[in-house]
């Protein structure tokens, strides 16, 4: 007699992990919804299917992050590939899109630069919000761009990709704004130990010994490449809510303003150039 096949149930049961999560990787290997997961529990799963789930549990189980193991995440509301080559875009990061756009009316055709895009996250979204934009997107590593490349292909984008470390290889613009989400954690800081930053590339992550060592490279070079009354919007640290903002009110940047992530912590500040 054949041995029958794990019911859709079982499987996530034997995972040991939480629910939500087994039905996350269950959902996206056989590219269905909740409600199938649920409509079909008592149906036994096609064994090669069961056995692939069961490898991705085994994974998830060691720690690594869902959406290395899936290779996709939504970000902005965009279906996004994603790699260990890498950063995983964060919720909190749409708050920085969020902003931009708010800088960005519907229709401009504004120079926008990316550095540090990574994933492409921010610009792909803020490419498919905003049509009409001029965007340049820069990563140091030529893995990051690949992906972020086919991210733009994937969702009918056009963006310049340049491969930069900041704004080495970047031309003079000037640029109506410049973004970046740039690795803000200090060498030091025991979360790079914890959960998904284990396995993201440090080079996304680390800021040097104070972590900001890239937010100041990134604010100093901006003043040679804004136009002015151009816009700096950074991504940092929940505790460089006053580093941050007073290290771009030393370089010179007005209207300096920092705003709180849907946690309530600290996350982004905007700035004007003036120069
Ligand atoms: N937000 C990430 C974290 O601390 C860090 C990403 C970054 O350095 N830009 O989990």
């Amino acid at each position: 007699m054949l041995a029958s096949t794990p019911t859709i149930d079982r499987l996530i049961r034997d995972s040991r992990l939480p629910r939500s999560e087994a039905e996350l990787l269950l959902r996206t290997l056989l590219g269905c919804e909740r409600a199938h997961l649920v409509a079909h529990a008592d149906d036994g799963l096609e064994s090669s299917n069961a056995r692939a789930v069961q490898a991705w549990f085994a994974r998830r189980w060691d720690g690594e992050p869902i959406s290395y193991i899936t290779r996709r995440r939504e970000f902005y509301s965009l279906a996004l590939n994603v790699d260990p080559g890498v950063l995983i875009p964060r919720a909190e990061t749409e708050q920085l899109v969020d902003l931009a756009l708010e800088r960005l009316p519907r229709g401009s055709s504004a120079r926008v630069l990316e550095l540090g895009t990574g994933s492409g996250a921010i610009a792909v979204a803020l490419a498919s919000l905003r049509a009409g934009l001029k965007i340049t997107a820069a990563d140091v590593s030529e893995a990051a761009l690949r992906t972020a490349r086919r991210n733009a292909l994937e969702h009918a984008v056009e963006i310049e990709f340049v491969r930069s470390d900041w704004f080495e290889s970047i031309e003079p613009g000037p640029f109506d704004l410049v973004v970046s989400n740039p690795p803000y954690v200090a060498a030091a800081d025991p979360h790079l130990e914890l959960g998904d930053l284990r396995f993201e590339p440090r080079l996304a992550l680390v800021g040097g010994v104070d972590g900001l060592a890239c937010l100041r490279k990134i604010a100093e070079g901006a003043r040679r490449f804004l136009r002015s009354g151009g816009a700096l919007l950074l991504e940092h640290g929940y505790d460089q809510g006053e580093t941050c903002p007073a290290l771009l009110r030393g370089l010179g940047f007005a209207e300096v303003a920092d705003h709180h992530d849907l946690a309530g912590l600290p996350r982004v500040t905007t700035c004007v150039w003036r120069g």
